[in-house]
C-alpha cells in the first residue's frame, strides 16, 4: 500500500467537487487532490446545463415530475381523478443562494477561459413557462406573486408576443411567464472548465478510482483510502460524491439523507435555430444548445441507481415537447440518456462543518440545481477552509438541520418508499477506529 500525501482530498470529482477545487486553487497553495470514480449516471455529465435560479426555485426545471407521478398513478388505476399537481416552492434563502450563484458566471465564465482555456458556452436564453389553459395561468400568477422583489425579472408573454418571441411555439399557447435571467451553459464544459482551471493551478486530479474508505484519528480525519490499495494522509476531506454522497458519508459514520433521483434526457440532432430561448411546460423543458442540438428534459424518479432509458419516460418527454413546439414532430433523436440528481428530502444542498468531525466538510445533496448552485458552492467551500466571511447564511444548508429526525422516514416519503443505500461498504477503518 503507498502512501502519498495532500492538505485536502476532495472525493468527487463531478461539477461541485470541481468547482470546489478550482475556488481553492485559486485562493490557496495547500495541495489539493480531487479522487473520482465517474461511476454511471453521475449528473454532471446527464444534465439539461440550465442556469434557472428561479425557474429551479419554483420548480419549474423539472416540469414533469409531478405530471409523471400523476401519470404513473393514472396508468395504475385509470379511474384516478386528473388533479394537476404543481410543484413546491423551494424557501427564500435557496433562491437568494441561487440567484448569487447565477450572477457569478459571466464573471466565471470570462476567467475560466483564460485560467482554463474551456468555454463553457454560456447563453442569455431566458427561460419561458409556456401557458395553454387556465390553470397554467393561475399558477404562473401564484409564482410571480410569490416573488414581488423579483418582478424586474419577470415578463408576461401575451399570445401575440410569444408568436414574435417564439414563432415555434404551438398555437395553443395562450402566453407565457418569462423568466429573465435564467441562462444556460454546457454543463460538460462547465465541469472541464472547472477541471482545467483547478489543473492549472496545480491541483492533482486522480481519475478512475474510489475512495474506500476514510483514516480518522480520534475525531479528525487523518487520510483516505482508495481501490488502488492506496492512502492519501489529509488535513480535511471534501465530501463531492453526488449521488453517492450517503456512502462517503458512512465511511465517517454519518447518515447523510442524499438519495438518487434518476433524470431521463432525450436529445435531437443538430436543427437549425428553432428556439430562441429555454421553455418549460408543465409536461417538460426543452433547451436548444449553442451547436443545434435540442435537448428536452426530465423525468423524476426514484428507482434507486438504475439508469436505464426507459420508452414510456422518453415517450412522455417528447410527446410534451410536441405539444409546445409542434415543429419537433419530425425531430430525429441522437440519443437518450439518464443521471443521478443527488436528492435530499428537503432539495436543499448539504454544505459544511460537522459538530464533533474534524477536517470533514460537506459539499453534495444539490438535487437538480448542482449546474447553477456550483459557482456559490466552489465560493462558499474555499472560504470555509480559509476561515473567509461568507455570501450566506450557512446555517439552513447545514447537515444538522436533520439532527433528530428520523431520516429513513424522510426519504421514505421522498421517493415513495424505495430506500436505495447504494454499494454497502465493509466497516471502514475510520469506523473501527472510532469503535475502539
Ligand atoms: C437529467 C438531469 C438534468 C439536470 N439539469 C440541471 C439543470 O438544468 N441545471 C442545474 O443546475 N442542475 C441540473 N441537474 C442537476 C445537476 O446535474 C446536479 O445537481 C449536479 O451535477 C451534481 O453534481 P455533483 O458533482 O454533486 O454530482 P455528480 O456530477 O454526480 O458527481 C459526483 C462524482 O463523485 C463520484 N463519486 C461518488 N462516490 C465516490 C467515491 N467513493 N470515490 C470516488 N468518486 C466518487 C461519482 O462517480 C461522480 O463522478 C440535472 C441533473 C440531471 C440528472
Amino acid at each position: 500500500m503507498s502512501h502519498k500525501n495532500s492538505d485536502i482530498v476532495i472525493a468527487g470529482g463531478g461539477v461541485i467537487g470541481m468547482a470546489v477545487a478550482y475556488f481553492l486553487s485559486r485562493e490557496t497553495d495547500a495541495s489539493i487532490t480531487v479522487i473520482d470514480q465517474r461511476r454511471p449516471g453521475t449528473a454532471s455529465w446527464a444534465s439539461a446545463g440550465g442556469l434557472w435560479p428561479i425557474g429551479e426555485s419554483v420548480g419549474l426545471g423539472c416540469g414533469v415530475i409531478f405530471f409523471k407521478t400523476l401519470s404513473k398513478r393514472r396508468r395504475e388505476n385509470p379511474d384516478e381523478p386528473i388533479v394537476l399537481e404543481r410543484p413546491h416552492q423551494l424557501p427564500d434563502y435557496f433562491l437568494d443562494f441561487s440567484l448569487k450563484s447565477n450572477a457569478m458566471f459571466p464573471d466565471l465564465w470570462q476567467e475560466l477561459r483564460q485560467d482554463g482555456g474551456v468555454d463553457f458556452k454560456l447563453e442569455k436564453t431566458g427561460l419561458k413557462y409556456l401557458l395553454f389553459d387556465e390553470d397554467d395561468i393561475n399558477y404562473a400568477k401564484q409564482i410571480a406573486d410569490s416573488i414581488p422583489h423579483l418582478s424586474a425579472q419577470l415578463v408576461w408573454h401575451s399570445a401575440d408576443d410569444l408568436r414574435h418571441s417564439e414563432p415555434n411555439a404551438s398555437p395553443k399557447a395562450i402566453g407565457a411567464l418569462e423568466f429573465l435571467r435564467d441562462d444556460q451553459v454546457n454543463p460538460f464544459l462547465l465541469t472541464e472548465s472547472y477541471r482545467e482551471g483547478a489543473r492549472r493551478n496545480g491541483a492533482r486530479i486522480i481519475d478512475g478510482t474510489a475512495v474506500t474508505g476514510v483514516g480518522m484519528n480520534g475525531s479528525r480525519v487523518v487520510s483516505v483510502t482508495t481501490d488502488r490499495g492506496e492512502t492519501h494522509g489529509c488535513d480535511l476531506l471534501i465530501n463531492a460524491g453526488g449521488a453517492w454522497a450517503a456512502e462517503l458519508g458512512r465511511m465517517v459514520g454519518l447518515n447523510i439523507p442524499v438519495v438518487p433521483v434518476k433524470g431521463q434526457i432525450v436529445l435531437s440532432e443538430r436543427l437549425p435555430k428553432i428556439l430562441k430561448g429555454c421553455l418549460s411546460t408543465s409536461d417538460c423543458y426543452m433547451a436548444q444548445k449553442d451547436n443545434g442540438e435540442i435537448l428536452i428534459g426530465s423525468t423524476t424518479e426514484h428507482v434507486g441507481f438504475n439508469v436505464d432509458g426507459t420508452l414510456d419516460e422518453i415517450r412522455g418527454l417528447v410527446t410534451g415537447a410536441v405539444k409546445a413546439i409542434p415543429v419537433l414532430r419530425n425531430l430525429h433523436i441522437k440519443r437518450t440518456w439518464a443521471g443521478l440528481r443527488p436528492g435530499t428530502p428537503d432539495e436543499i444542498p448539504i454544505l459544511g462543518a460537522v459538530p464533533g468531525l474534524d477536517g470533514y466538510l460537506n459539499a453534495c445533496g444539490h438535487f437538480r440545481t448542482g449546474i447553477v448552485a456550483s459557482a456559490i458552492t466552489g465560493d462558499i467551500l474555499s472560504k470555509l477552509v480559509l476561515g473567509r466571511p461568507l455570501p450566506v447564511d450557512l446555517t439552513p444548508f447545514l447537515l444538522e438541520r436533520f439532527a433528530g429526525k428520523n431520516i429513513d422516514a424522510l426519504i421514505a416519503t421522498m421517493t415513495g418508499g424505495h430506500v436505495d443505500h447504494g454499494a454497502e461498504h465493509a466497516p471502514t477503518e475510520s469506523m473501527a477506529r472510532q469503535a475502539a
